[in-house]
């Protein structure tokens, strides 16, 4: 008996769909009353996702997406809008709307819950469904009032942002604020007001930083500033953007924050430089340093923009990379 062909292997499948389309018409041809009806839930499940990492408990607590809108040239260097749309394409991701998600991560050690990000707050540049972080905490039983320490990879929009209310107040009122001093000095820069390019972004940010610079402490590379969580300085992306390894009873964490902006453009083809990188080439740099870190030592990533929870490891193959989703878990 040899391999089955192609046509051995449809044929049951085939005759499946046959019988099915006929099932399709019997229950057409019943009586309405036979059809159970619930109304549409039209809500998504809670925005968290728990793990854990040795003695520390993970959550990854969504923002909300931000939409980037249709693909266009540049926005990677030396991608057209043709090309950008045929990758995702290839990747079966929608071509009308390119989506980051923002995945906050949350570690409780047990003597602390130390909070990386903010989100983007109640700013809407990046479409209506972001500024979910309060409520996705909530839904995770995670007070705001609880939060011990926010660690800021860096200082864009959509990472600092969610520190202050609309109001004035502080969304964690009892949390120190752990960043390099490098991006709290270039975003806050008063004398950028003028770059019409960043003079949004720098306005924003003074807002939210500035009424909090006396709870501020400034992470040096390579420190283990808070038991178990180091800094690792990867630049370029922001002058002081920075990825932080968690460490506990010998697993790790790594919170990879923008060190890359897509999980298949930019993992794949990991030269690409971001159009909202301070300085392209660096990034490049701390992005292949990162990986090839990520990636000799199998340590798995929590990534800020990558598809929700974010959660996977980079694998090298060749010159490029490629993510690993982790499987979600039902069970803790
Ligand atoms: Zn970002």
């Amino acid at each position: 008996m040899g391999e089955p062909t192609m046509g051995d292997r449809l044929t049951p499948s085939r005759r499946q769909l046959l019988v099915g389309a006929a099932a399709g018409l019997t229950c057409a041809a019943l009586p309405q009353v036979a059809s159970a009806k619930a109304p549409m839930a039209n809500t998504q499940a809670p925005g968290f996702y728990r793990f854990k990492v040795g003695a520390f408990e993970a959550t990854v607590v969504s923002d909300g997406p931000l939409r980037l809108g249709e693909p266009s040239g540049d926005v990677f260097t030396g991608v057209s809008k043709e090309q950008m749309t045929k990758e995702l394409d290839d990747n079966f991701l929608p071509t009308d709307n390119v989506q980051l998600e923002q995945n906050v991560l949350v570690i409780n050690t047990g003597d602390r819950v130390v909070l990386f990000d903010t989100g983007v707050g109640t700013a809407k540049a990046f479409g209506p469904d972001s500024g979910r972080l309060i409520a996705s905490l909530k839904a995770a039983s995670v007070d705001p009032k609880d939060v011990d320490a926010i660690v800021l990879t860096h200082a864009h929009p959509d990472h600092c942002w969610g520190l202050m209310a609309d109001d004035g107040n502080r969304n964690f009122p009892n949390g120190q604020i752990y960043m390099a001093q490098a991006d709290l000095d270039f975003w806050t820069d008063e004398g950028k007001l003028a770059d019409a390019q960043l003079k949004d972004f720098i306005a924003g940010t003074r807002k939210h930083l500035l009424p909090n610079r006396d709870r501020m402490v400034f992470v040096r590379d390579g420190q283990e500033f808070l038991p178990g969580i180091q800094a690792m300085a990867a630049p370029g992306h922001t002058v002081g953007h920075t990825v932080y390894v968690i460490t506990s009873q010998g697993k790790t964490l790594c919170n990879a924050g923008d060190i890359a902006h897509h999980h298949t453009m930019v993992v794949e083809n990991p030269r690409r430089e971001f159009v909202f990188d301070t300085d392209g080439k660096q990034a490049v740099a701390s992005r292949l340093r990162v990986f090839d870190m990520l990636a000799s030592q199998r340590v798995a990533a929590v990534t800020y923009h990558f598809p929700w929870p974010g959660l996977g490891h980079i694998g090298k193959q060749g010159e490029r990379f490629h993510y690993f989703p982790t499987p979600l878990r039902t069970v803790l």
